[in-house]
């Protein structure tokens, strides 16, 4: 059995999923079980449309929903035979309708809460999912639509929930593996789970990986395949850095620090589940199906290059705290990382010193009340516009002088912050926004010159 999970751009257009039908036909003997995002940018149209709702724009917002509904009737229409007189047809009738009333009840009470965004989001991966299910059904595949809220159970967290571990493993197995071996292919909706009192929830942006790393370990899969648009981890983020190459094998850890430290191809909660039963993750690009992609695994073959790949996260803002009382440094420190934990915030990178903490964070829209709380212990000072840079690789475990070749290759750029020693595989450094693109280009050059045959391509 496997998990094949195809994420927004694999599924953007009619083409598009056809293509995705032809890799899910070419697996049919492994058992496969898929899992899709919602197509395209439907997430983030959703969302807008949820905004101007809640403030009262009905119009705007139904017009954006029918756009909506264009794209995804006319992506069904020439995906399913007899479409008009189809189940597909009647089902996503009804969800367009469901939105239509849960967007006017939002522009009746002016707000959008996380729990009515949950609900709301869901239908782009419920639409989906139908449609995919509905393309598969049409090529004689004997696809199964399943409902993921009824066996991803999370907690109540709305807009970034958490799956109960042991219940949600125990649903999927009841209620996925029977189809399986009863010779069907599940087709199940990524990102979206439920409370156990059957409330929609999400597991947070980029969620459908997560979700696809879930179901592979509860089904004990040989291999989590996750297909995008690009030919795997890459040495860099190619959209920053276009000479970035693809690294063939990574480790658990080493992929782990990547999401971490803000790299976007997978969402950081993947690889736990999969590295927990030893499942190796295969990225690959669904535009080149053939190409070799990246696999994930527990240990890799020792390569010749000290660096695996370079992340970035941004925007970033340094947090510098002077405590009010120099007396009790712990104390000190213990107070700001229960604000944190209380406030849900994970900093990318913390420096301290008798005095004082910095802290690199992402910027997000929640800030202000974090920062409210954290002026009770001291004297607050946020310096914005920076971006972390993160060196990772299992080689820098072995090498003494790391940080010398890293920052020789950096001497005229503005560093404002280094945290090293946390991970024995990593490097992480704060520098201004804008020097991202040359920083990478820089520290690329640097190392991977030469490149190693047999970890990159
Ligand atoms: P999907 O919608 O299939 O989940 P995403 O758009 O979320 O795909 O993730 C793929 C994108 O991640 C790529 O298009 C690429 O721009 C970005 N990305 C960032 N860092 C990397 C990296 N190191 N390697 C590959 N892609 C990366
Ligand atoms: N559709 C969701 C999002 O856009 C989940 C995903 O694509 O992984 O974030
Ligand atoms: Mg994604």
């Amino acid at each position: 059995m496997i998990v094949m999970k195809f994420g927004g751009t694999s599924i953007e257009d009619t083409l598009s999923v056809e293509r995705v039908v032809g890799i899910i036909a070419s697996r049919l003997e492994q058992c496969p079980v898929v899992v899709n995002s919602a197509m395209g940018k439907t997430t983030r149209k959703l969302l807008d449309i949820a905004r101007l709702s809640a403030q009262g724009m009905d119009e705007k917002a139904l017009l954006r929903l029918d756009e909506i509904g264009g794209y995804h009737f006319d992506m069904a229409r020439s995906l399913t035979p007899d479409f008009e007189n189809s189940d597909v047809r009647t089902t996503l009738e009804r969800y367009f309708e469901e939105l239509r009333r849960l967007l006017g009840g939002l522009s009746i009470l002016r707000e959008l809460t996380p729990r009515s965004q949950d609900r709301i989001l869901s239908y782009g991966e419920l639409v989906a999912t139908t449609i995919i299910a509905s393309a598969l059904q049409g090529r004689g595949i004997s696809a199964r639509w399943l409902d993921a809220r009824d066996f991803i159970i999370t907690d109540e967290k709305f807009t970034r929930a958490k799956p109960l571990d042991g219940l949600t493993c125990r649903s999927i197995q009841e209620k996925v593996r029977p189809l399986v071996e009863s010779g069907y292919v599940p087709v199940i909706q990524g990102f979206i789970g439920s409370t156990r009192s059957g409330a929609t929830t999400t597991l947070g942006f980029e969620g459908s990986d997560f979700t696809a790393a879930l179901a592979g370990a509860a089904l004990d899969v040989s291999n989590i395949e996750i297909w995008k648009d690009v030919n795997g981890i890459m040495t860099a983020d190619p959209r920053i850095f276009a000479g970035a190459r693809t690294v063939r094998n990574i480790t658990f850890e080493e992929a782990s620090e990547l999401t971490f430290f803000g790299a976007k191809v997978l969402h950081p909660g993947t690889i736990e589940p999969a590295r927990r039963k030893n499942i190796p993750v295969n990225i690959y690009n669904s535009r080149q199906p053939d190409a070799g992609g990246t696999t994930i695994t527990a240990q890799t073959k020792r390569g010749t290059n000290l660096v695996k790949s370079i992340a970035y996260n941004m925007p970033v803002c340094i947090i510098n705290i002077v405590s009010n009382s120099h007396a009790d440094p712990a104390g000190f420190l213990k107070s700001v990382f229960d604000i944190l934990d209380r406030e849900g915030f994970t900093p990318c990178a913390v420096t301290t010193a008798g005095t004082g903490i910095a802290m690199a964070v992402s910027v997000s829209e929640d800030m202000e009340h974090v920062i409210d709380e954290l002026k009770r212990l001291g004297t607050v000072n946020i310096t914005g516009e920076k971006a972390t840079i993160s060196l990772v690789g299992e080689n820098i475990r072995t090498t003494r002088d790391f940080a010398l070749v890293v920052f020789r290759n950096l001497e005229d750029v503005n560093i404002y912050m280094v945290a090293q020693g946390a991970s024995p595989i990593s490097l992480t450094f704060v520098v201004d926004e804008s020097d991202i693109p040359s920083v990478i280009a820089r520290l690329h050059e640097a190392f991977f010159k030469e490149p190693d045959p047999d970890t990159f391509d």
